[in-house]
């Protein structure tokens, strides 16, 4: 019998999915207390997933958890960073212990993947909305910025691009082929976070970020913040074949130039290391690809095979009127 917010905490929450030496209080007291390894930063990041905002009313909870926690990871990975730790602050409408267990399948399959421990959070009651904030090591010297990329560093992606978009346009009723329909729902529903690559990348890459928004979105705010530009080679965007069959049959770039959600890393790559860079590709664990170069001139230009430039249209902007 659950007869308040504690006993959902201890039964449902509380035990650890992952337990990690480096946490010596975890949930149960005011605050957690823990251990960052000796000559060690820690980088922190937080993003919060609304009900009918980020996700669907009525999806399914075991999704929210992975997703919630994987786009966190993401971010982490995207600095270069090792997870560690986070925190899951939860605002339910109600305490339904079913979506409540599925939610924390969900969470708990993808923390003890990564070795990540839940240490803490909130529990409230209001409209459903999940924010996790994420802890991850970095070494001082070796992380990962926006606001380094140098002209001439070449930019590559992780995996492919467009992949949610496109479940996103088939829920909102745009054919796909039936064959492609459950890859893509994945792409959306679970999004892999690329921590294994980052952390490669901590040591090699100039400038890194991941794809939230959408490649020409996410690459902007990479590019002003590193004062350069770039030029981008559509025809080299790493596409699945459902999104290659749609980019082919539109002769529009726009789902792997951007479209969002697909949490792959962009990330650039000095030319007098790329030699290096390419022989870590074996087992980098997915593939990279190199789509275009940092240029001293501002603005991004994409350039399509025959040489043409071509505007492949805006990321996502939530705020945009
Ligand atoms: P306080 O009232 O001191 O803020 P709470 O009653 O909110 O404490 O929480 C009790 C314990 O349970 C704390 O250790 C808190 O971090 C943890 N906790 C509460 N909600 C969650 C959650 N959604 N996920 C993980 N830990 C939680
Ligand atoms: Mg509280």
């Amino acid at each position: 019998m659950i007869n308040s917010e504690f006993d959902l905490i201890n039964q449902f929450i509380a035990p650890p999915a992952f337990k990690r030496a480096d946490v010596s209080v975890g949930i149960g007291d005011d605050c957690a207390v823990l251990d960052i390894p000796a000559g060690m930063q820690l980088a922190v990041s937080m993003d919060t997933l609304v009900e009918g905002r980020h996700f669907a009313v009525g999806a399914a909870p075991e999704d929210l958890g992975h997703k919630t926690l994987a786009v966190n990871l993401s971010d982490l990975a995207a600095m270069g960073a090792s997870p560690a730790w986070v925190t899951l602050s939860l605002t339910m409408p109600s305490s339904d212990i079913d979506w409540l267990c599925r939610f924390m399948a969900g969470f708990s399959l993808l923390a003890k993947q990564h070795e990540v421990q839940l240490i803490g959070g909130d529990t409230t009651k209001g409209p459903l909305s999940i924010t996790v904030q994420a802890h991850g090591f970095v070494d001082p010297q070796h992380y990962l910025r926006r606001n380094s990329a140098k002209p001439g560093d070449l930019i590559y992606v992780t995996g492919t691009l467009g992949d949610a978009g496109l479940a996103l346009l088939a829920q909102q009723g745009l054919f796909v082929e039936q064959q492609y329909l459950a890859s893509i729902r994945k792409r959306l529903d679970r999004p892999t976070p690329r921590v294994e690559q980052g952390k490669q990348l901590a040591r090699i890459a100039s400038a890194a970020i991941d794809l939230s928004d959408g490649l020409a979105s996410d690459l902007q705010h990479v590019v002003l913040a590193s004062n350069c530009g770039a030029t981008i080679h559509v025809d080299n965007l790493p596409c699945s074949e459902a999104v290659r069959t749609y980019v082919k049959e539109t002769g529009d770039w726009s789902l792997p130039a951007s479209s969002g959600d697909d949490y792959e890393l962009c990330f650039t790559v000095p030319d007098n290391r790329q030699a290096e860079f390419e022989a870590l590709l074996p087992d980098f664990g997915c593939q990279a690809n190199w789509i275009g170069t940092i240029e001293r001139q501002s603005g991004i230009r994409w350039f399509d095979a025959h040489g043409d430039v071509i505007d492949p249209g805006c990321g996502y902007d939530h705020f945009r009127q």
